[in-house]
């Protein structure tokens, strides 16, 4: 509601909570991480406008990402919810790794792939959680087929795994993509 009501409040509340982030950034590169991986499930199109999220959220996540590079590690980026009319923003923010949510893959990858990497796309609940090891291959193939092509690509899940996801749907993912990187594709 501030966002619409008190801006300057917002702003003064993003501009402590920045630091905050960088410094989480900075302990995991110390800590030998190659990634860091941020997310945010509140600033999609179900929460707020386009227009509200580039004049609010867009300028801090773009000084985010330029500072954690600067520790010599990659970013990555988990946009969590619908976020197809402003996949340019996240694009223009300039992550390394982009790991939507509900999203056509084959769609990002044909429009963004030349410019990011992007991960996933295996449903999460319907399939890592809820189906079985046949489903999580035949859906991790669809994945491979429609975004491994000229790289830039890593296979996994459309959010995070639950706690309860069957061990052997994780090892079908796996799997899968030994199998597909091994065969040079499928
Ligand atoms: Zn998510």
């Amino acid at each position: 509601m501030d966002l619409a009501l008190n801006p300057s409040f917002v702003r003064d509340l993003q501009e402590f909570c920045l630091p905050k982030c960088i410094d989480f950034a900075e302990e995991m590169a110390k800590a030998g991480a190659d990634v860091v991986v941020f997310t945010n499930p509140i600033a999609n199109t179900g929460c707020i406008s386009r227009q509200m999220y580039e004049s609010q959220v867009h300028p801090f996540t773009k000084r985010l990402y330029r500072v954690t590079k600067e520790k010599q590690v990659k970013v990555g980026f988990h946009s969590c919810g619908l976020w197809d009319d402003r996949f340019d923003l996240l694009i223009e923010e300039a992550p390394d790794v982009l790991w939507p949510d509900k999203v056509d893959i084959g769609w990002l990858k044909r429009k963004y792939g030349g410019s990011v990497c992007i991960l996933g796309n295996v449903k999460t609940t319907e399939i890592m959680l809820q189906g079985t090891p046949d489903q999580v291959k035949t859906e991790a193939l669809k994945c491979l087929r429609e975004a491994a092509g000229q790289g830039g690509y890593l296979l996994g899940a459309d959010c995070v795994l639950p706690r309860d996801v069957p061990a052997d749907n994780v090892r079908a993912l796996i799997d899968t993509a030994r199998e597909y990187s091994q065969a040079g594709g499928l």
